[in-house]
């Protein structure tokens, strides 16, 4: 598994650091943000370091993402209520952690800045 030694995603897959696992499989692991935005914030990534999404990820690992967050969102019981994926890449998108995650926000409404949402 290709792994960056500065990179603090790796040292999670690692076990380096402790982190709160809500889905894993042989190429992805999944674990709650430690500063949550919504009642579910769950980051999904590759075991293999890539810098983002732009940064040449394999096919399988891209396949395995994906699957995850759909597991994830099926694992939260927010299909239904819906949910919203993201990933920043870079600095125009304040990406901080350069190790290709997904975002899986959801749980409640989100207002999107629009007043009328709580
Ligand atoms: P970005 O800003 O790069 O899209 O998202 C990085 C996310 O990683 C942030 O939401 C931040 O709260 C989260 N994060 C940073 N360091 C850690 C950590 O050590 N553990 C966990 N669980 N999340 C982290
Ligand atoms: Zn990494």
């Amino acid at each position: 598994m290709a792994r960056k030694d500065d990179c603090i995603f790796c040292k999670i897959v690692a076990g380096d650091i402790p982190s709160d696992v809500v889905y894993e499989d042989d190429r992805v692991l999944a674990f709650r943000d430690v500063n949550p935005m919504m009642p579910t914030h769950v980051l999904v990534i590759p075991k293999e370091h890539y810098d983002n999404i732009a940064d040449g990820v394999s096919d399988e690992d891209m396949v395995a993402v994906m699957r995850a967050v759909g597991e994830v969102a099926r694992i939260e019981g927010i299909c239904e209520s819906g949910f919203r994926m993201l990933s920043n890449t870079n600095d125009d998108a304040r990406q901080s952690v350069h190790h290709l995650h997904v975002h899986v926000l959801g749980g409640a409404p989100m207002n999107d800045g629009d007043p009328s949402v709580q």
